[in-house]
């Protein structure tokens, strides 16, 4: 038997574990417990099951693409069509996971933090349908941004907190969000939209998103009866990604590409590649590799793709990257909005600018992936939020 990733600790290799006050360790524990009772509480499973597949539409297809699999001279090209979820985006499945905790835990209050507002509107969502209050911090920048994803949240109920301390962007949001969780802990439930944050949150997170991977495996086998050669993804957080692979880390045939945002060229600062550009560092109450200046100080991200500008990365993918298993690659702004147009002229289909990263790598190494390959390609999210780019 392999060991676990993570250990009991939330140790991913020297990655993740918790780097929070002390006060917020009553909260981790709590959630550990509750998170262990549930994974193995039937009933727990088949309410997730029940949202999974009544509310937000799973099990989501595996398309082949055959129009782009010929443009891409590769074999055959399948898209796990994540953007026909509710919401638009997998997001979903881990706000949906969480809310179903928060309720058994009996939280009143959900709190998040989002930058582009893709994970506050997932968590306002999940609020609405059970009847939580919730708030939500996005930095004052990110408001004038994003302003239909905030007339969004609203609609559904949300509070939106302009953050303008700092740079009011991502990252002063996400302590804000602690700074209210350590306060507010006995009623309120923080939900990390990615498998970043301490212990227990990237692997709770990555255990919801693993539904992707698990589908997947069943939908291969059966059109090729045989596994994926390459599984791609693009990488923010790393949660849509994450879910995809996690389920195949034992086979040890499949290769797994994660595709960061490259933004304006890795050379250029301008960017969100934490695995290809950053460092060891310590981000959202975990070690992992971020983004940080000469300084330590936590920089901000960049990317055309909002929902891609996390200044970090979880710390299961650092793991990855570090024993070899998944292969960490980025594309630039430029080249993720070919990938957008590909898909679009040639498939009939909008992707997020997220998700047209990982076309895009295939877009530009096509010979590098073998001809013969059969390819799984996370199409996260659906890309009319974009159209403006
Ligand atoms: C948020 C988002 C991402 C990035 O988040 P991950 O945690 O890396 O998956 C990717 N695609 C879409 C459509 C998103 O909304």
């Amino acid at each position: 038997m392999k060991k676990n990733i993570p250990d009991k600790n939330g140790h991913f290799g020297v990655y993740g574990g918790r780097f929070v006050p002390e006060t917020l360790i009553y909260a981790l524990d709590e959630l550990t417990a509750e998170y262990a009772l549930a994974r193995r509480d039937p009933k727990f499973l088949k309410e997730l099951d029940y949202y999974f597949s009544e509310y937000a539409g799973r099990p989501t297809p595996l398309y082949e693409a055959k129009n782009l699999s010929r443009a891409l001279g590769i074999k055959r090209v399948y898209l796990k069509r994540e953007d026909l979820l509710h919401t638009g985006a997998h997001k979903i499945n881990n706000t949906l996971g969480q809310v179903l905790l928060a309720v058994r835990m009996g939280k009143k209050r959900l709190i998040a933090e989002t930058g582009a507002g893709q994970h506050g509107v997932a968590t306002a969502t999940v609020a609405a349908l059970f009847g939580l209050s919730c708030d939500v911090y996005m930095g004052e920048e990110d408001i004038h941004r994003q302003a239909l994803n905030v007339m969004r949240m609203k609609l559904l109920g949300a509070r939106v907190i302009s953050v303008k301390s700092g740079t009011g962007t991502l990252k002063d949001s996400m302590t804000e969000a602690l700074r209210d969780w350590v306060t507010n802990v006995r009623h309120t439930h923080y939900v990390i939209g990615t498998v970043a944050g301490p212990q227990p949150y990237p692997e709770i997170v990555r255990n919801f998103q693993s539904v992707i991977g698990r589908e997947v495996k069943t939908q291969v086998l059966k059109k090729e009866r045989r596994l994926p050669d390459y599984l791609v993804a693009c990488v923010g957080g790393g949660s849509n990604a994450i879910g995809l692979f996690h389920p195949f880390f034992r086979d040890k045939k499949v290769k797994m590409i994660g595709v960061e945002a490259a933004g304006l060229g890795l050379s250029s600062g301008k960017h969100s590649a934490s695995l290809g550009g950053g460092s060891t560092g310590i981000l959202h109450g975990s070690k992992s590799k971020v983004l940080e200046d000469k300084f330590g100080q936590i920089r901000n991200a960049y990317s055309v793709a909002a929902g891609l500008d996390y200044p970090g990365v979880g710390p299961e993918h650092a793991y990855y990257q570090d024993i070899g298993r998944a292969l960490y690659v980025s594309v630039t702004d430029r080249e993720a909005l070919e990938g957008f147009k590909l898909l679009a002229s040639c498939e009939g289909i909008i992707p997020a600018l997220e998700s047209a990263h990982a076309i895009a790598y295939l877009r530009k190494t096509g010979r590098a992936v073998r001809k013969d390959a059969v390819v799984v390609v996370c199409l996260s999210g659906r890309g009319d939020k974009d159209l403006h780019e």
